[in-house]
């Protein structure tokens, strides 16, 4: 089995998905997987990680509107799940 990587072909995703540069992304070309880890316990540990690499995206901005607006998993623009539903109940979104 291969691994997927994360990129600007991902299919499937609402509109707006299509109108970010998703090929400057910092985590272009990683392991999606490792963005999807929260159910396996691992989370804490990885996010430091992972928040290193989305603080020096240079969309950062995009991918975590985007992901506040659509996505319910994974990490994405320097966000959890959980940071999500935050801004979210915040915002009253
Ligand atoms: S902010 Fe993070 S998850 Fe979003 S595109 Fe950049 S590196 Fe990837």
């Amino acid at each position: 089995m291969g691994i997927t990587t994360i990129g600007p072909d991902m299919p499937g995703f609402p509109r707006d998905y299509y109108n970010v540069d998703w090929s400057r992304a910092a985590c272009s070309g990683s392991d999606v997987e490792a963005f999807y880890e929260e159910k396996a316990g691992v989370a804490k540990p990885l996010n430091i990680i992972l928040r290193k690499i989305c603080g020096g995206c240079p969309i950062k901005s995009e991918c975590a509107s985007f992901a506040i607006k659509h996505e319910m998993h994974g990490f994405w623009g320097g966000l959890t799940p959980s940071d999500r539903v935050e801004i979210r109940r915040k915002a009253k979104l």
